[in-house]
């Protein structure tokens, strides 16, 4: 078989949804795994709709993505073609008049206001073979008319010919055989004299021609455009070397309805595009990189959105991808969105970085808290909460106190564990500490028991009160996992303020519902002797 030519052709109107960039990637592990190329085209003829910001933006997300092409408008090549529509207006004229004078297309001067009309008062008008012949086009006008028409510069469009019953057949690899009548179809505008532009149906057919397209793989929502797609092909003469067509399920709604958008995303709280976007109004929309996601569990996501390997593999890497994918075993019906099987991913991603990569993402985090900078230190952190990340963003919530005291703690825990005797306890156990030497968990535990076990303590208060002091709240690491990373003289200086905090605020505070008691000595509250 000839080389395997595929293409992902955005329309540049706004941010690209993660059901593009899935389109895109099932694109490139096809090119991939078929060592063919992949082509990035843009298609904006559109000119109501597009969005300049939208081409660089589409570039970021793919080159944030991991996704690269071979050809495309960002890819410079020697025969100077150019990948963006707009810039090709010249090619696309030849064939609507190629169509126009076999009698395959033909010229209309209706005007949009005329079409609307007929709309009005025919609620089911369609501009087709039952209706051309009542409208002004070039098949129902004398020739003077359409002559004086032309030399006056009356705008026009050209539209396609749709022959009135025939089966047109589709032939789509995900699909199977799709047959539509042709009396469904209206006579689409293929090109307009107002701007000299092409529609997205003749240029699409016209590109993918000339780039040598051998499959067209895009998204279910086109596939009743499909059937007028092998028509223009047939027309053009260009039926021999049509591409294959791979239309691919809908990324449905959470709740499994309906084709996910924007406002699902809104709604539900999870980002649909991949980087974040900034509107016309300025206003910002998240995308996966920002909300703490890592490329490679996008793509592991997205890949598995409507295609699973034979083996039911979960965890695939690009490479990994690029072996096992396959149209045949892309599902039909829609494949349901699940945010948190999209965290489960990146929690798996999080976990097979090594520390050192994941610095670089919680450094600038640090940075922009005002807290210095101790990449040996980081490192550990790191090493002790990655566990507990689903998000990148995660790092904050999970680790907070490792570089600032508790700046409260939690009352549930107070009401639970701290008594009139705590306080006592957790002194003595303080100056135990300051004795241990060398401190590290081994040490801390090893003396730490003994002394609960020979004064007959309460494990769980011990423990409990002790995890408040350090950490606010019941949360985080092994303890004693702590302690060693905090050292001595933080660990011996948290369980000081909480003894004294924490005692005071049992005293006076005792109608406070607030589920936290504040450490209103906060300012200088950094570990600095650790951060
Ligand atoms: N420009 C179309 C889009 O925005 C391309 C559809 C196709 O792949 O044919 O999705």
């Amino acid at each position: 078989m000839s080389e395997i030519r595929v293409r992902f052709a955005p329309s540049p109107t706004g941010a690209l949804h993660i059901g593009g960039v899935r389109t895109a990637l099932y694109n490139y592990l096809f090119a991939k795994q078929h060592q063919g190329k992949l082509i990035l085209r843009i298609e904006d003829t559109d000119t109501t709709r597009f969005v300049p910001e939208a081409e660089q933006y589409i570039l970021d997300a793919f080159h944030w993505l991991g996704i690269t092409f071979d050809e495309g408008v960002h890819i410079p090549n020697n025969e100077n073609i150019s990948y963006r529509q707009s810039e090709r207006k010249a090619i696309y004229k030849q064939y609507a008049d190629y169509l126009v004078e076999n009698n395959l297309a033909y010229i209309a001067f209706d005007m949009p206001h005329e079409i609307e009309r007929k709309r009005k008062t025919h609620p089911n008008f369609q501009y087709d073979a039952s209706t051309r012949m009542s409208m002004k086009n070039t098949l129902s006008l004398p020739d003077e008319e359409v002559q004086r028409f032309l030399v006056f510069g009356k705008k026009y469009v050209i539209r396609l010919r749709i022959p009135s019953n025939e089966n047109i057949e589709v032939d789509d690899m995900i699909c199977g055989k799709v047959i539509v009548n042709s009396s469904i179809l209206d006579d689409k505008v293929l090109w307009k004299s107002s701007d000299g532009l092409p529609t997205y149906h003749l240029a699409n057919i016209v590109d993918d021609h000339l780039m040598g397209i051998t499959h067209v793989i895009r998204g279910a929502e086109w596939l009743p455009s499909a059937p007028l797609h092998v028509l223009l092909y047939r027309y053009l003469g260009w039926e021999e070397t049509m591409p294959r067509f791979a239309h691919l399920p809908l990324i449905l709604k959470p709740e499994g309805n309906g084709k996910l958008s924007k406002r699902d995303g809104d709604q539900f709280g999870f980002p649909v595009f991949p980087i974040q976007w900034k509107d016309k109004d300025g206003d910002i929309t998240l995308g996966y990189k920002e909300e703490g996601f890592l490329p490679e569990a996008v793509i592991n996501f997205l890949a598995l959105l409507g295609w699973s390997p034979q083996n039911r593999q979960e965890i695939l890497s690009m490479q990994e991808l690029i072996n096992e994918f396959s149209l045949n075993r892309v599902k039909k019906s829609g494949a349901r969105f699940d945010f948190e099987k999209a965290k489960w991913f990146n929690h798996a991603y999080i976990q097979q970085k090594t520390n050192a990569e994941l610095l670089q993402f919680f450094r600038p985090m640090l940075l922009e808290k005002g807290i210095p900078i101790n990449d040996k230190y980081l490192e550990k952190v790191t090493a002790l909460i990655k566990e507990r990340l689903n998000l990148i963003n995660d790092f904050w919530e999970q680790a907070s106190f490792f570089f600032i005291r508790p700046v409260a703690y939690d009352e549930k825990i107070i009401k639970k564990w701290w008594n009139e005797d705590t306080a006592f306890h957790l002194d003595i156990l303080k100056n135990i500490l300051n004795d241990i030497e060398p401190f590290d968990k081994k040490h801390v535990h090893k003396i730490m028991m003994a002394f609960i076990h020979k004064q007959h303590l309460n494990i769980g208060e011990i423990m409990s009160c002790l995890r408040l002091s350090l950490v606010g709240a019941a949360k985080g690491p092994e303890l004693f996992d702590i302690i060693e990373l905090l050292g001595k003289k933080e660990t011996m200086t948290r369980i000081q303020l909480a003894i004294e905090i924490i005692d005071v605020t049992n005293e006076t505070d005792e109608d406070d519902d607030e589920n936290t008691v504040n450490n209103n000595n906060t300012n200088d509250a950094k570990a600095n002797d650790n951060a």
